[in-house]
């Protein structure tokens, strides 16, 4: 009996020693920056090395200096050269990896797309390697550099001239919490008070909702502005360009609401004016839309009357890592989610294993997997619908004819808003296996039957997406 408590004893120091990194012992308190372009088609890619900066203070946990989450489409992984002991790891997503989706990319055109991995500054040698993970989320190394402290060729210049700093909600020491930057766009330099009310508007709006509201006290957020020349957003479709700051555009990949900023470079170095684990952009303009990237950053504009919705919706994924739980709206990829693998997202799931779902936990017994929620019926009056629409536009339609078509039109929505709403009031609230989500109408399941991730109808996040949040808040403060 003893023997078998000092194995275990000794079995659990080995373990702590494996997972636990001495983060004095490896880094500095700074940030390392390396900066690398990633080019390619869905078939080749190439990655070469910017510049390599030296920012401030380290933001993240020194606690937690290897990821566990393992999803991204790229891993980073720093070893330390002199003992091969992996010492940093950390996995993301970037407009690239969406990129390669896209049909443009499968038929081989190339372009080029700038990253950034932070990692804090270590005191010896360490080879820095890209990993990139397939569609079964295999990762194999794609690049792999040896970075040396010594190299007196790292920028160690500060934010950009006129970088405006607002500490909106503090909590405490950057290495025990959430360290959030909001970096301003489009905002000029009379709109700097603008941009302040916003920043506390937004504080509020994220701990309106769990579980958030459950960590305020865990998060500091600091809003950086560096004014735009002019204000607002380009608006590639109507042929409106502004000068900004992060030069933030719609029509991201030809889809008129997808907003994003291909500008890498200028956002870091307005971000990397204060210590950050997580980067939201905030972009001042009343049209609706947004972007989120695993890991890279989250945008909306602000003043939209659901841009709020939007805001929370685009840090579930950039924050979180969560999947969109949304099948109809239209996206410029292919195939999202291959067949036949399991999405990395805890909040999505192809039901391979029906008895072994990852949310399984969740599920009370007496729920059905799949969940049934009348999609068959909402999408065949969804289709009438549309084919209502269509005749109408015609045009070709006689008087009576057209006001037997409006009639039956006017049926068949109100027949889809009623299953809708028996379905809703039955399972609200209730984990279940729905089907519909990943861009995809079958063979992908969401956890319930509303989320943030899968509309805007209400600012809540389902279980599962709280849970997978919650894991994600603990990694940096626990
Ligand atoms: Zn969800």
């Amino acid at each position: 009996m003893k023997r078998m408590t000092v194995l275990l004893v000794f079995l659990l120091a080995a373990s702590v020693m494996a997972g636990g990194v001495d983060f004095d012992r490896f880094f500095e308190n700074k940030t390392l920056r390396v900066d690398f372009f990633i080019t390619g088609n869905a078939h080749e890619e190439d990655i070469t090395l910017d510049q390599i900066k030296i920012e401030g203070e380290w933001a993240g946990n020194p606690r937690h200096l290897v990821d566990d989450f393992i999803k991204g489409a790229y891993f980073i992984k720093a070893y330390d050269v002199a003992s091969n002991a992996l010492i940093y790891s950390r996995g993301f997503d970037c407009i690239y990896s969406e990129y390669v989706t896209t049909t443009q990319a499968i038929e081989g055109a190339k372009r080029t797309y700038h990253h950034s991995a932070l990692l804090p500054l270590p005191k010896r040698p360490i080879r820095f390697v890209l990993e990139k993970g397939d569609k079964q989320n295999i990762y194999r190394v794609a690049w792999v550099r040896t970075i040396d402290p010594a190299d007196y060729h790292f920028l160690c210049e500060g934010p950009p001239q006129g970088t405006v700093i607002y500490e909106a909600h503090t909590s405490g020491d950057p290495h025990n919490c959430v360290d959030l930057v909001w970096v301003g766009d489009g905002y000029s330099t009379k709109e700097t008070r603008q941009f302040k009310k916003d920043c506390d508007r937004y504080v509020e709006v994220l701990f309106s909702v769990e579980p958030f509201k459950s960590y305020r006290h865990k998060f500091n957020i600091t809003g950086v502005l560096l004014p735009s020349a002019e204000s607002g957003v380009d608006e590639p479709r109507k042929g409106r360009y502004v000068k900004t700051a992060v030069s933030s555009s719609f029509n991201a990949f030809d889809i008129p609401r997808y907003l994003l900023t291909e500008d890498n470079k200028a956002y870091r170095d307005i971000a990397g004016a204060v210590p950050y684990d997580a980067i939201v952009i905030l972009v001042n303009d009343e049209r609706y839309g947004g972007g989120g990237i695993y890991n890279f950053y989250g945008l909306t504009t602000v003043n939209h009357e659901l841009s709020e919705n939007v805001f929370l919706h685009e840090f579930g994924h950039s924050f979180s890592g969560l999947a969109d739980e949304y099948y109809s709206s239209a996206t410029a990829y292919n195939e999202f989610y291959p067949q036949g693998a399991e999405p990395a997202e805890l909040n999505i799931t192809r039901l391979m294993d029906p008895d072994n779902v990852k949310w399984k936990a969740l599920i009370s017994p007496s729920t059905p997997v799949p969940t049934p929620w009348g999609k068959q019926e909402v999408e065949a009056l969804e289709a009438e619908m549309a084919s209502i629409n269509k005749t109408l536009k015609t045009g070709k339609l006689s008087t009576e004819e057209e006001k037997v078509s409006r009639k039956r039109f006017d049926e068949a929505r109100a027949s889809r808003n009623r299953i809708r709403e028996v379905n809703v009031e039955k399972w609200r609230g209730k984990v279940g296996v729905f089907e519909g989500a990943g861009y995809s109408s079958e063979g992908i399941y969401r956890p319930e039957i509303h989320c943030m991730m899968y509309s805007n109808a209400r600012k809540e996040f389902c279980a599962v997406c709280r849970a997978a949040t919650e894991r994600m808040i603990k990694f940096y403060i626990d």
